[in-house]
């Protein structure tokens, strides 16, 4: 990728995402910045919905079955690929791993994302409080969450109180799981922004989700899911900060250290907060999340504090590829 980048004119860049998930804050964020923005559509109804926006410039629609055709187009264009969850489900992470095309962030870590268990093994290695994960239901002791492997928003988690309600509901399964300790708590979802141009790892904000049936009005009649249907914002006990920014910290180093390439760009940590304050992280997403779309045009409320400015994460990623252009360090954020 960096033969392709050091061919790409800086004046010209262009900024593309795939049209969802979180395409509309960065591709704004990216028009502020002065970038050209394309979006790259599933079929021609989602390519109308972003054509009525000013700041694309570009919506394209794409064969996300063999996405090696788009990739090569983007290059032609001049164009950094900013990934997101919508793009990994669409693509898949094996053409997300290969797309020819400069992409942000640590490519490699969709490798570990694919796998519950190498998530796991990454969090625990970063020093960072972890769930219990019972490799057999045999092993299990208490009440626990039943979670499939790739992106899936929630979908298809079930919970079960002891093992022998887990046994009954593990016979009808097909797919891949891991099975995790259920942990008691509030839901709390960081934000975090690796740069290379700072060389600095930034809190950026937080949110939570809001998850079918768990947070619906079920009354207890209904068990409980774990779709998620959107994001709520979140500002956290101010006491709680050095500890979050310092899991974000060793994150960045363990995926350095075991998967061999240095974070770039939005990235965040899914926890539980339990009642004694402690934080246990039970997931992590190597680039940006949906829950940053509530910040979209006013800004996070943490990043005042690092640019007396308010930011959301889409201007927070063009604002760092605009300098990094600038100081020749856009191969440290794209791989
Ligand atoms: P995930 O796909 O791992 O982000 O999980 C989806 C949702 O399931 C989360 O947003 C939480 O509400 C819930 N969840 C996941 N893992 C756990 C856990 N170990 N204990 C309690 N709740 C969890």
């Amino acid at each position: 990728m960096s033969q392709i980048l050091k061919r790409y004119d800086l004046d010209k860049l262009a900024v593309a995402t795939i049209a969802s998930h979180t395409a509309l804050q960065i591709l704004r964020g990216a028009k502020k910045y002065g970038f050209r923005t394309i979006a790259i559509a599933k079929n021609e109804d989602i390519a109308q919905f972003y054509k009525q926006f000013f700041f694309i410039d570009e919506v394209w629609t794409g064969d996300f079955s063999n996405f090696r055709k788009t990739a090569e187009r983007l290059v032609a264009e001049n164009a950094l690929l900013i990934p997101h969850g919508s793009y990994v489900e669409y693509v898949g992470w094996r053409q997300a791993l290969e797309a020819p095309v400069p992409t942000l962030g640590c490519r490699e870590l969709l490798r570990w994302e694919a796998d519950q268990y190498k998530k796991m093994a990454l969090l625990e290695e970063a020093g960072i409080p972890i769930p219990r994960v019972y490799r057999s239901p045999t092993e299990v002791d208490g009440p626990v969450i039943v979670k499939f492997f790739g992106a899936k928003g929630g979908r298809g988690y079930f919970v079960a109180k002891g093992r022998e309600e887990l046994e009954a509901r593990l016979k009808a399964l097909g797919e891949e799981y891991i099975i995790q300790e259920y942990l008691f708590g509030v839901p709390a979802y960081y934000h975090y922004f690796a740069s290379p141009v700072y060389s600095r790892i930034e809190v950026f904000g937080a949110d939570i989700r809001y998850e079918s049936n768990v947070d619906g009005r079920t009354f207890g009649w209904a068990e409980p899911t774990f779709v998620v249907v959107g994001n709520l914002s979140l500002v956290l006990r101010e006491s709680l900060l050095p500890i979050i920014h310092k899991y974000g910290v060793q994150f960045a180093k363990a995926v350095e250290r075991r998967v061999g390439c240095r974070l770039a760009g939005p990235y965040c940590l899914e926890s539980i907060i339990k009642d004694d304050m402690s934080i246990v992280v039970f997931e992590f997403s190597g680039r940006i999340v949906a829950g940053t779309n509530i910040y979209m045009g006013y800004g996070s409320p943490y990043s005042v504090l690092y640019f007396d400015k308010p930011m959301d994460m889409g201007e927070r990623i063009a604002h760092e590829i605009r300098e990094a252009a600038k100081a020749g360090k856009l191969d440290q954020l794209f791989t």
